[in-house]
């Protein structure tokens, strides 16, 4: 049996366990072929970034990285893309637009950056159908703060509209990383639907207790728990228990593709967890479904 298959049958087995009709993955990455070149470029010199070694283990095309999600049953995805300097947002947005019109099981997503016009862009995104944002404050090196972008959240706050964020200082901190930033955006905007990407790695208490105090937060899993994180940021055995306490708050991401292990290899990092299925299931299923409809 090939390795592909072997995925997919892990993959498949998990979520047939628990009585699902598949999982939803609220972090993948599609974007444009030569951004991603030169992501996979960045991962396989990561050494600068984290001294660890990343192979993406789903270095494919495109056609084939979508064949693959879909026969390990991802009922739904993203298309996470993100800026890092002004003048690409705009761009990037027709870019997954485009895309989740070709690949209708994509949620449609989009982006933005501190610039001249972001209200726009935005808002013709949303008018457009876009269901879900990327802030990626590590990349983008920018203030989630930044008056240009308080319409912004304001507008995706009263929308409704989930923002995944790239907040935590993992696996590289950046000006704007941490609990604090977010939180000053949190008090000015205490309906945003924010979803902390990574589970906030490493600040997991600060986030998750981001997550008690707001009921619009919710935290992906992506990379969570899996070994490749636990070796050089381990969640707390203490926070254990908020795990369980915001079971309804946490989503499950993965990454896809870029990712240095095999998929199922997260959603068995969730498994061990020992949360219960009834957690699993909302975490991989209920939890997107319900937010995204
Ligand atoms: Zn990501």
């Amino acid at each position: 049996m090939g390795g592909d298959d072997r995925d997919r049958d892990d993959v498949v087995r998990f979520w047939r366990r628990l009585g699902l009709p598949g999982i939803i993955d609220v972090h993948t990455h599609f974007m444009p072929e030569r951004v991603l070149s030169k992501v996979w470029a960045y991962f396989d010199s990561a050494g600068p970034l984290t001294g660890l070694e990343w192979p993406i283990t789903y270095r494919r095309d495109e056609d084939e990285r979508l064949a693959l999600l879909r026969s390990f049953g991802v009922l739904r995805f993203t298309s996470m893309l993100y800026p890092h300097k002004a003048g690409m947002a705009a761009w990037l947005n027709g870019w997954a637009a485009g895309f989740a019109a070709r690949v209708p099981d994509c949620l449609h997503t989009a982006t933005f950056f501190p610039e001249e016009g972001v209200e726009t862009y935005v808002r013709e995104a949303v008018e457009a159908g876009a269901r879900v944002f990327k802030s990626h404050l590590q990349v983008g090196a920018y203030d989630p703060n930044d008056p240009l972008l308080e319409p912004v959240w304001g507008l995706l706050a009263e929308a409704g509209i989930p923002v995944v964020t790239h907040c935590g200082s993992g696996p590289a901190p950046g000006a704007y990383t941490g609990p604090a930033p977010v939180g000053r955006l949190l008090s000015r905007h205490p309906r945003l639907k924010l979803v902390v990407a990574h589970m906030g790695m490493p600040e997991y208490g600060e986030f998750l207790a981001l997550a008690a105090a707001y009921p619009g937060v919710r935290l992906d899993t992506t990379m969570a728990f899996t070994d490749f994180t636990e070796d050089f940021t381990p969640f707390p055995a203490a926070e254990r228990g908020r795990l369980a306490d915001l079971g309804d708050r946490i989503l499950l991401g993965t990454d896809f593709p870029n990712i240095p292990y095999p998929y199922a290899h997260q959603l068995h990092a969730l498994e061990r967890l020992g949360l219960g299925d009834d957690w699993l299931r909302a975490v991989c299923h209920g939890n997107a479904s319900s937010l995204f409809g």
